[in-house]
């Protein structure tokens, strides 16, 4: 693992103008800088960098994040290969420490592994290419398949001979550990010795994203009684088919240029489609899409096309799973081929041309196939119909609101539409789903915080749903106060006027700063989310202890999501609510009296929120006591709060918030 120092001296002498810089033209504008986005198409540049906060934002894409996670993000590294990157980019000598001797261990098979895998792979594609037996039995099959030299060449195919154990005795030889031979399934343990496990077979590298080796599918050339079609390399440390999509590594940039990922069943569909030039596709193995390769298809598109042959499990298998593809906000699409052609033999009888617009043309929302699916098989059964309306909405329900709003309501007006049921009546449905969802969300994160009970009955929807609202306000106000202390915490704190005609300059407090006004404001208050609590909890300690946090402490900090939510809350431009903006805009103030007022603003919004949901739970108790000594107490604690609440009202002037 690199050390910790090491993690520091890069962290230091990065530069993020400089990283993003060696694949995007920069301009500066303002403080700023603008460019055309790496991560998708555009001809106007909405790709800018901000060299104070250290992070960059599209306001095309959304993408954003710091130096490390472009260069994860733009050349596909985990986080220590992007530190090595940058190692090696600043002439930073990288020093290592003692890891985990588990994780070393796996470590050190999975290279010996992929040394293998690499070894064999040049093996097999030797015996194709340079024996006799292999031009006579694999080369003529594969050019019989109608693939190219460039084709067999590119994808590295090759060819393990009819013999017992030609590549074992090489490996052997090779000085290769039996071990490890055993490990990648290439070999076999017999009586005798060492087998080859592939045996006239042709042999399909399986490639992962960046390019390495790390497995194998082989299939027979003549088809053999009792023999599988296909083997492929046992999971191992190198091999996790859970995480991996055939052809990822040829196919990556065609889908990020094109947006759209293809998803076909076989090796062979994904090779065939290469040559003739739609080059967009990966193949899964036909079984249901894991979260990690759904994950691994995001990272370069938000959109998948599923490709599949008319019969009914190919249909079925489609479908399977594909409910974890809508929480990962994909949109995902499905197209049944013609009668009796898979994707290799319709690309090659039509082409290119006629293959994509097939595609364009019938490509069928999954969501809306799934209903018409349910539909036929349902007939006019009405229990089974109300089954499939029932299945429907909670598909529907899903969907990542946060991504795409409009996409949800969308989808309840067509399915309506064909399920014959009236739009309200799925709204309400879709509606419970969500709830429900909310709910045990709610209830967990309630009982991990053990905040304040919210939902006295869980049954109350009317009350469920002010809690859920008075939840999100209350996440808005939170990240407020958190993105002043970020930014102005180390400020000198003073008196401002926050009325919207006042020119009074501000009057500094001996002492003060920002972050310690907030922190006496906050004393008696908690963050409802968990992980904003965590940051507030950090900020303080570091502060405490004397050191100058700033919100460049955290970008870098080695907790991913503190980091993340770190750089969300200092993307540029910060929504504010709307009166507060309205308030400040127009409006010349230097810096330090803005950031007062940033902050005051924030945590009186942050309080009041707090204040507000006191007052509503002290009524409802009000409400259900029948004791005179409670309720005179809560009397008196309603009184209290709501002068505490005109306080601040009074201090946030003519703002007025509901
Ligand atoms: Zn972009």
């Amino acid at each position: 693992m690199i050390s910790q120092e090491t993690v520091q001296r890069i962290i230091n002498t990065i530069n993020i103008t400089e990283v993003v810089g060696d694949f995007v033209q920069l301009k500066r504008r303002g403080t700023n800088y603008l460019g055309l986005c790496p991560f998708h198409n555009e001809k106007t540049p909405s790709f800018t960098v901000s060299p104070s906060k250290e992070i960059y934002k599209c306001f095309g894409c959304g993408k954003s994040g710091n130096a490390i996670s472009f260069v994860m993000e733009h050349e596909k590294l985990g986080y220590a290969e992007a530190l090595r990157w940058l190692a090696k980019k600043y002439n930073i000598e990288i020093q290592e420490t003692e890891i985990d001797p588990e994780y070393k261990e796996r470590q050190q098979t999975a290279d010996s592994l992929f040394i293998i895998n690499q070894f064999a792979q040049r093996f097999f594609e030797e015996q194709l290419w340079d024996t006799e037996l292999g031009q006579a039995v694999a080369y003529s099959y594969l050019q019989h398949r109608g693939f190219s030299d460039a084709t067999i060449r590119k994808f590295g195919l090759g060819y393990c001979p009819n013999e017992r154990d030609t590549f074992a005795r090489t490996a052997v030889k090779n000085q290769y550990n039996t071990e490890l031979l055993l490990k990648t399934g290439l070999v076999v343990q017999r009586d005798y010795g060492l087998q080859d496990n592939y045996r006239d077979r042709i042999i399909f590298p399986v490639h992962n994203h960046i390019g390495k080796v790390i497995g194998f599918g082989a299939r027979l050339i003549k088809n053999r009684d009792n023999a599988p079609k296909y083997i492929n390399t046992p999971e191992n440390e190198l091999y996790v088919k859970s995480k991996l999509l055939y052809g990822i590594y040829f196919s990556r940039q065609s889908i990020e240029r094109n947006n759209e990922c293809l998803l076909v069943e076989g090796y062979t569909d994904v090779i065939s489609l290469h040559q003739a030039g739609v080059e967009n596709v990966v193949a899964s193995g036909g079984t249901a899409l894991t979260p990690d390769q759904l994950r691994l298809i995001k990272r370069y598109t938000k959109h998948l096309t599923i490709l599949y042959d008319g019969d009914a499990a190919g249909v079925k298998a489609a479908l399977r799973g594909l409910d974890l593809a809508l929480q990962e906000g994909l949109y995902v699409k499905l197209v049944l081929l013609p009668d009796n052609e898979d994707p290799d033999s319709y690309v090659n009888r039509v082409g290119k041309e006629a293959f994509n617009n097939f595609i364009q043309e019938n490509k069928k929302d999954f969501i809306l196939f799934q209903t018409e699916v349910a539909l036929k098989e349902a007939g006019n059964d009405s229990q089974k119909r109300s089954e499939v309306v029932n299945r429907i909405a909670e598909s529907i329900s899903k969907i990542d609101k946060t991504e795409d709003f409009s996409r949800q309501q969308d989808y309840i007006r067509q399915t309506a539409s064909l399920l014959r049921v009236d739009e309200e009546g799925l709204i309400s449905l879709v509606n419970k789903f969500v709830r429900e969802k909310l709910q045990k969300e709610q209830r967990k994160q309630l009982q991990e915080q053990s905040a304040p009970q919210l939902d006295a009955d869980p049954a109350d929807e009317e009350q469920l749903d002010a809690n859920l609202a008075l939840l999100l306000g209350n996440e808005l106000q939170e990240r407020a106060v958190i993105r002043s202390l970020l930014l102005y915490g180390l400020l000198p704190f003073g008196e401002v006027n926050l009325q919207a005609d006042a020119d009074t300059p501000v009057t500094p407090i001996d002492g003060e700063t920002v972050a310690t006004f907030i922190f006496k404001s906050l004393e008696d208050f908690h963050f409802d989310n968990a992980e904003l609590e965590k940051l507030y909890q950090l900020y303080k300690s570091w502060y405490d202890a004397g050191l100058a946090p700033t919100e460049k402490s955290f970008v870098y900090y080695t907790d991913e999501s503190i980091n993340r939510l770190v750089i969300s809350l200092l993307e540029f431009p910060y929504e504010l609510s709307p009166r507060w903006e309205e308030m400040i805009q127009g409006k010349k103030t230097n810096e330090i009296e803005q950031s007062l007022k940033d902050s005051k603003l924030s945590v009186n919004y942050f309080r009041l929120r707090k204040l507000k949901r006191m007052v509503e739970q002290n009524q409802q108790e009000l409400q259900q006591s029948a004791d005179a000594d409670t309720q005179q107490q809560l009397m008196e604690v309603h009184l209290e709060l709501k002068r505490i609440e005109r306080d601040i009202t009074a201090e946030l002037g003519t703002v007025i918030i509901k």
